[in-house]
């Protein structure tokens, strides 16, 4: 990429300085004479002086006017002029200019065709690339994790590969697991290719890099022999990184595509890696990181343990990580000390860091087209007016309705998370859109639970219908946002009633669907559960769910403060920590005890 990008800026300067003197020519250009009316002004006397330079001439006439013409036969001139007492000035032909010209013209032939011919990828130029893997560029990135801002959690899932690549011997030596693959999963522009060539450059090795529609050639095996290629490529430079970026090209689920072939190409290509990923050796240290947003599409072959096992998401950045992510782009250019950039991280929800590099890029620009020492706050709101309103036409920006409604639905997750006892402690909740959700609200188990008590079960129920019950207590209306949710919902109060046996109604008995198990544990569809045992299971279901859906929404009521103070918090700050929605309680509780205390005083 960056050898392109220099290969450009060359031909740039060539093509300008050759149009530069074109133009310092062209403006020296003088009119140009037949030969014949110069023979006529040598015989009429009214040439002053000529001068000869090759067989151009240019001549000057008494009036001091200059025209240029050309001499077919400059040595028979020479008698002619001298003995019309004409001053004869000769130039030797230049051989520098000359020599530059070609130069010039040369160097423009071979860069328009350099350009030419990597850029073109669909056409018949494929027939004579072959097999040249483009793609290798060897050098080291350079990037650290100080380029790549608000990313803490994936910076701790990768230190140990990061590790592992500084000193592989480290854990060869005990035979131990190693990590081969990573998927960095997220929307455009979240940097993940920043993120793996901060990996390479952290642990300061090589950094290899491919498109997966690089891969992806017309004819059948070029894509799997290119993938040969450039692991046979690395393995010569590891320990080093290989990174696929949109593993989908090739990734992609095996069946989706029987279109014209295209198919059988990819499925190659796809083996080739899985083959190449499976056959390293344990003293060949590299890692594969593969970028992709569509990861609900790609092969399980993919995620299959030796494969890539490792996953990280790179998210939308929420407010503080905007914040980092402005001051890491701020400080490369020269920015007013009095712009208050939290300001501006504030107004771009919906932002992704490209998206925030842009930002910084542009009001750079304006600052410069406005003739100003540095980037003042006014550059960053006009850029972001700039930016937002083609964002708008993206659909990017998440509209202020759609977002208070997030809010309301995951602070009702968190009020009941928060309120019910056993329940597990609560790691985040958010409003930053990822994938298909507009929201989350997580929490983490204490430790992995064996087993589960029936309280914890109808909690966890509560939970899920939380989101959905602030909405309809706010809004008075119901979305489409919380269908996944009443999913879920439904599927642990299934599991409760048919494979717990925790339902008083139907008992102790386990039975899934119309398949039950003999007495040696062999399953067997033979056993029908009666339409009248269906009907149970499903009213039970629906009972024990319409009970959680009651007592949640007394809840909800009860505490409608709490959940403005949390929606109201997530709007501000868009996600909160457990520590954080610990704060808003506390603060919550405390009001509370204040009003009853006023209460009471106003009793007395
Ligand atoms: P992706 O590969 O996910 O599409 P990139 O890694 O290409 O995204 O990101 C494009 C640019 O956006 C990066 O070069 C960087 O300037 C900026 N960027 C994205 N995320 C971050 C981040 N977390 N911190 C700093 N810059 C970022
Ligand atoms: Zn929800």
């Amino acid at each position: 990429m960056n050898s392109n990008r220099l290969l450009l800026t060359m031909i740039c300067v060539v093509l300008f300085a050759f149009i530069g003197l074109n133009f310092y020519q062209a403006s020296q250009r003088l009119p140009e004479h037949s030969y014949s009316d110069f023979l006529a002004d040598i015989d009429n006397g009214r040439l002053k002086e000529t001068s000869i330079k090759g067989g151009k001439i240019i001549a000057t006439d008494r009036e001091d006017r200059q025209y240029t013409t050309f001499a077919p036969d400059v040595a028979g001139l020479l008698p002619v002029l001298k003995g019309s007492n004409i001053v004869i000035n000769t130039h030797p032909v230049s051989v520098l200019t000359t020599l530059y010209k070609d130069m010039l013209l040369i160097i423009l032939l071979f860069g328009g065709w350099m350009i030419f011919s990597r850029k073109s990828s669909a056409s018949s130029t494929q027939f004579f690339r072959k097999n040249s893997a483009k793609s290798t560029p060897r050098k080291k990135t350079g990037v650290t994790f100080a380029d790549v801002a608000g990313i803490s959690e994936a910076r701790d899932e990768l230190k140990e590969i990061i590790d592992f690549l500084k000193q592989p011997s480290k854990y060869s030596r005990l035979g131990g697991q190693i990590p081969k693959g990573v998927l960095l999963e997220g929307l455009p522009g979240t940097g993940k290719t920043l993120l793996a060539k901060a990996i390479a450059g952290e642990a300061s090795v090589p950094f290899f890099s491919i498109g997966g529609s690089d891969f992806v050639e017309l004819f059948a095996g070029l894509g799997a022999s290119r993938v040969r290629k450039l692991f046979e490529e690395a393995k010569k430079q590891a320990p080093c990184i290989i990174f696929i970026d949109e593993i989908d090209a090739i990734g992609g689920r095996r069946s989706a595509d029987y279109r014209n072939g295209s198919n059988d190409e990819r499925e190659q290509t796809l083996n080739a890696l899985l083959v190449e990923m499976d056959g390293f050796e344990t003293n060949e240290t590299i890692i594969v990181v593969a970028a992709t947003n569509r990861s609900d599409i790609l092969d399980s072959a993919l995620l299959r343990p030796g494969r890539f096992d490792r996953r990280i998401t790179l998210t939308l950045p929420d407010i503080k990580e905007r914040l980092k992510i402005l001051k890491v782009h701020a400080a490369k250019t020269s920015t007013s000390s009095n712009v208050d950039l939290s300001l501006v991280a504030r107004s771009t929800p919906g932002f992704s860091g490209a998206e925030i590099a842009n930002l910084v890029n542009e009001a750079a620009l304006l600052a410069a087209r406005r003739e100003k020492q540095s980037i003042e706050q006014t550059d960053f709101e006009d850029a972001q007016d700039k930016i937002s309103m083609g964002l708008e036409r993206k659909n990017a920006v998440i509209n202020q309705e759609a977002r208070r409604l997030t809010a309301y639905h995951e602070a009702g997750h968190t009020v009941v998370a928060k309120l019910l006892p056993e329940t597990d402690p609560l790691h985040k909740t958010t409003i930053i859109p990822r994938g298909l959700s507009l929201g989350l609200t997580q929490q983490r188990p204490f430790d992995d639970h064996i087993t589960y008590s029936k309280s914890y079960l109808l909690n966890k129920i509560s939970i899920l219908l939380g989101g959905r019950l602030a909405e309809e207590l706010i809004f008075g209306r119901l979305t489409t946002g919380a269908s996944n949710d009443l999913y879920v919902a439904t599927q642990i109060a299934y599991r409760l009633v048919c494979e717990f046996g925790m339902s008083e109604q139907i008992g102790p008995i386990a039975s899934i669907g119309n398949m039950s198990a003999d007495v040696n544990g062999v399953f067997s569809e033979s056993w029908q559960q009666s339409q009248q045992t269906l009907r149970e299971i499903d009213t039970e279901i629906r009972r024990i769910i319409l009970g959680c859906y009651e007592t949640t929404r007394e809840l909800i009521r009860d505490n409608n403060e709490l959940l403005h103070m949390l929606a109201e918090s997530l709007l501000a700050h868009e996600t909160l920590d457990g520590e954080e929605v610990d704060i808003v309680y506390r603060c919550y509780l405390d009001h509370q005890r204040i009003e009853t205390k006023q209460k009471s005083m106003k009793k007395n």
